[in-house]
């Protein structure tokens, strides 16, 4: 299903439970004057509130994609692919969801497209089985199943970015930086990750956020600092695994 959306937009990813980092890139889009948000999936896994951040995307999002933690709240089959810790932490998260956050969790679709974007969390090519964008070999098999100008995924916690010229060719890399504006203007796909709010991997910390301009294709990634400590102490609270609290302030 196409929409018609906004000139300037919000991405949040991977937002992983963590109901701190979220207000922070929440208060952050207003800030901005930015009122048109989408969520590029994982609303839960890891993080220690998981009904809060459900309620939050659902109320402030215009509209989520399906993450494979998403997925794996409803359908305990795709947990075996899980590492010890995220499975330990998304079957305590499903006790923790009531049926209805459950039924809308199971409703996500798996990308969303608005006019020239696709919004998917981890794969075009094959949404339903997740694979991670990683070197250039992946990001060209993604951008050939790529048919709109600007693909935003999410999946691996890292902000990156890939273009491949309208000529074919290997996909080049795209300098996403930690913060700050690039513009994605130059003729060709392109599938960006703006980096995650709730659980980066990038070594840095605070959580990430973007905010995207059709207009001279201009995308603001913004880090901000958040309350780490009162995310460590959620998750702590609700019995997940200490591993995931412990990695928040380390940014991996
Ligand atoms: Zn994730």
């Amino acid at each position: 299903m196409i929409r018609r959306t906004a000139s300037r937009f919000g991405l949040v990813a991977d937002v992983h439970a963590n109901l701190q980092a979220l207000e922070a890139a929440l208060a952050h889009f207003e800030a901005e004057g930015v009122v048109e948000i989408w969520c590029l999936g994982d609303v839960v896994g890891y993080g220690g509130d998981p009904a809060a951040c459900v309620e939050l995307i659902r109320e402030r999002c215009a509209g989520t994609v399906r993450g494979n933690h998403d997925a794996a709240a409803v359908d305990p089959r795709l947990r075996d692919d899980f590492n010890p810790h995220a499975r330990a932490a998304i079957e305590r998260q499903a006790e923790l969801l009531d049926a209805s956050t459950l039924e809308w969790l199971g409703s996500l679709p798996p990308t969303i497209e608005l006019d020239d974007v696709l919004l998917l969390h981890g794969s075009v090519a094959d949404p339903d089985g997740f694979s991670y964008v990683m070197g250039s070999s992946d990001a060209d098999r993604e951008l050939d199943a790529l048919v709109v100008r600007w693909g935003f995924y999410a999946h691996t916690h890292v902000p990156a970015g890939w273009r491949k010229p309208p000529e074919g060719g290997v996909p080049q890399r795209v300098d996403i930086p930690a913060s700050g504006e690039v513009r994605l203007e130059a003729p060709g796909r392109y599938l960006v990750n703006p980096g995650a709010v709730g659980q980066p991997r990038d070594g840095d910390p605070r959580a990430a956020c973007a905010v995207f301009e059709r207009e001279g294709a201009r995308l603001r990634i913004a880090r901000l600092r958040y309350d780490v400590a009162a995310a460590q102490a959620a998750i702590r609270r609700a019995g997940m695994p200490a591993f995931e609290a412990d990695r928040l302030e380390h940014g991996r």
